[in-house]
């Protein structure tokens, strides 16, 4: 970390030089705009191949161990839940909480968990810190082994609550909803599955996941290779052997080869390194990763917690990722370092008085900073020079996931691990025998997909895999055609009763669980209120919802930043123009903390405000 003094002289701002700093600002804007434009390519997300079809065994479940029967049901409840990940099991839980007990869970997959039920990837961890991220720990009494804890551990907490909570007899697994249609008379969804079920709700919540469904490289041959495949988050332990712990030993004689080197791709890679006869990792664009510094949890520090710990936690968490200085970092890990460093490098310098400008390139300062020190990591730890080049990012930190593991670099010494760097390009082509890299072909007996999750390229109804028909016939694939319109990130003009759980315009922060129990307290909150009051019908005006929609695309910080990105998902494959493109498609501006205050206040209010009540 700088000193102030670098940066504020006599309580002026003043950008230090290029020889104070030990680079050049100019020239690293120069090097990263270099290796974006390297990776623009006119097909951005659509780029991507679909599932769907003869692809579609990418999207089958591995897991189930055995097939549910049952009989179709036709019933009526108060409130449809779509998704059994912890989005959809919160809901429940604090409808439990709050006395309505009449809900359903319907969920595709065999059991409750969501992104942790599919992602069983050898070395799958939460890379936000346990405490936080897991769910109810003070309602469920548990205490995570682990900071940062690993797939099996997280699966299990979410069976945990299922059992808590009492949720597995009011769920249906295996079973997807294909239709929902709004019935304006009865004033309920009618809601219809695979399974012949027909269930009417006064509201339905939809918990999908934002990153449920795989993707793969629209690359030429993707159907012509002959050996085995499968995409990471449905991993083929019957192949490889071994378990999310690892010992693959069954991939001992085998050539694997593995595409992509983004978030999952750095988990899974040690253990393939460790157990293939030759592991070859194709990269388009390297990740930033940063040291991991897990550690055992102690059960005396845990005992000592008070009721209420955890959402003090997450609260101290997301204050410290907007930028409220906070007397102590609970956290404290490499998430909140990210974040803090400009508001301690301000502190106390008696600089308060700088320009938008000063600040952004404060910022920019502060984040080449943070990147040179990941990337001398790699010159640090892999042995070939030539390998670590290639393994360094040239992206600002929040352009994609920032990665963190210890394991991943070292990987890169071992004799049976190839590197191969395409320079920005992604591989060329697969053939019947393996991949196609700059002419060579690398010839493997099974190949992994570590290629991400449908976002920007596919309307939302084809990802989350059903039809939504609302009032007057509208199907929301339509209506959001252009980009997705909420009023709170929560519902929609025209689709009463329908509650979206999820990111998008919402208040972000990276603690995905934090929003989904807000959204579930708010939910529930909501639910009871209307239930006392007799209300039957909630629907936001177009003109709220139109409102709403200006503020959260408004440009801000974020929208400039994410515009000059290398491409990924987060800015729409790098087409993103304007804060209603790309992944968020939308977020409140001052962020997660002040977009819940604004919903309570909301709720306190008790006006429904921007909504039509009946
Ligand atoms: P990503 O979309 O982040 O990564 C996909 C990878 O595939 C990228 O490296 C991409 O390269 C590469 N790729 C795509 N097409 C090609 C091609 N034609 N040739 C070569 N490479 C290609 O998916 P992940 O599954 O890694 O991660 C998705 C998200 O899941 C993360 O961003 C994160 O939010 C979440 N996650 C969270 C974890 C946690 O700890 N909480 C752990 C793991 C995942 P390029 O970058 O050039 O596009």
């Amino acid at each position: 970390m700088n000193k102030p003094q670098q940066f504020v002289r006599n309580g002026k701002f003043q950008l230090p030089s290029a020889a104070e700093l030990g680079f050049d600002p100019l020239e690293m804007r120069r090097k990263y705009d270099f290796e974006r434009d390297r990776r623009l390519r006119p097909d951005a997300t659509a780029q991507y191949q679909d599932i769907d079809g003869d692809l579609h065994r990418y999207n089958d479940d591995p897991h189930v161990t055995e097939q549910i029967e049952r009989a179709a049901v036709q019933e009526t409840v108060e409130v449809a839940i779509l998704g059994g990940g912890f989005g959809g099991m919160l809901i429940a839980a604090r409808l439990e909480e709050a006395g309505i007990h009449d809900f359903r869970i319907i969920e595709r997959a065999g059991d409750f968990g969501g992104t942790w039920y599919w992602n069983r990837y050898p070395g799958a961890q939460c890379d936000v810190e346990s405490y936080i991220y897991l769910p109810l720990l003070d309602e469920t009494g548990y205490m995570p082994s682990l900071k940062y804890s690993f797939q099996p551990e997280i699966h299990a907490h979410a069976q945990r609550i299922g059992h808590h909570f009492n949720l597995y007899p009011r769920s249906y697994f295996q079973t997807q909803v294909r239709d929902m249609r709004w019935d304006d008379a009865q004033a309920r969804w009618i809601v219809t599955t695979d399974r012949g079920d027909v269930i009417q709700a006064r509201h339905v919540v939809i918990s999908s996941g934002s990153l449920n469904r795989p993707k793969l490289p629209g690359i030429p041959g993707i159907r012509d290779f002959k050996g085995h495949t499968f995409h990471t988050s449905r991993w083929d332990y019957d192949y490889t052997g071994g378990s999310p712990a690892g010992k693959l030993d069954r991939l001992a004689n085998k050539r694997v080869g593995i595409i992509g080197t983004g978030a999952t791709a750095i988990q899974a890679i040690p253990h393939l390194g460790a157990a293939a006869g030759h592991l070859y990792v194709f990269q388009r664009t390297p990740s930033s990763v940063d040291e991991r510094r897990n550690r055992p949890t102690d059960p005396a520090w845990y005992k000592s917690l008070t009721p209420g710990w955890q959402q003090d936690r997450n609260d101290n968490f997301t204050k410290l990722l907007v930028g409220v200085q906070v007397d102590e970092d609970l956290v404290n890990d490499g998430w909140t370092e990210l974040f803090k460093s400009l508001g301690e490098l301000l502190d106390g310098t008696g600089a308060t008085n700088l320009t938008d400008e000063e600040l952004k390139q404060l910022g920019e300062i502060l984040d080449y900073q943070h990147d040179n020190r990941v990337r001398a990591r790699c010159d640090d730890i892999v042995k070939d020079p030539k390998t670590a080049e290639a393994l360094k990012h040239w992206y600002r930190p929040w352009c994609k996931r920032p990665c963190f593991n210890d394991e991943y670099l070292p990987t890169f010494n071992r004799p049976n691990v190839t590197l191969v760097d395409t320079g920005g390009k992604g591989v060329d082509r697969l053939t019947a025998k393996g991949v196609v890299v700059d002419g060579v072909e690398y010839e493997l007996d099974c190949l992994i997909f570590a290629t991400g999750f449908e976002v920007s390229r596919a309307t939302y109804t084809h990802q989350a895999e059903l039809e939504i028909v609302g009032r007057d016939g509208v199907k929301l694939g339509d209506y959001w055609a252009n980009g997705m319109r909420t009023y709170h990130g929560l519902m929609s003009h025209g689709f009463p009763n329908l509650h979206h759980m999820g990111f998008t315009q919402t208040g972000y922060t990276p603690n995905f669980t934090y929003q989904l129990d807000k959204q579930a307290q708010h939910l529930a909150a909501v639910f009871t209120d209307t239930r006392n009051r007799g209300y039957t019908v909630l629907e936001p005006t177009l003109e709220a919802e139109e409102t709403y929609l200006r503020l959260v695309t408004a440009p801000n910080a974020m929208t400039d930043y994410l515009a000059n990105c290398t491409p990924g998902y987060y800015n729409a494959e790098g087409t993103a123009k304007s804060n209603n493109d790309g992944f968020l498609q939308g977020h409140y501006p001052e962020g997660g903390l002040a977009f819940y205050e604004m919903l309570a206040r909301w709720r306190e209010a008790g006006d429904y405000a921007g909504l039509r009540v009946r």
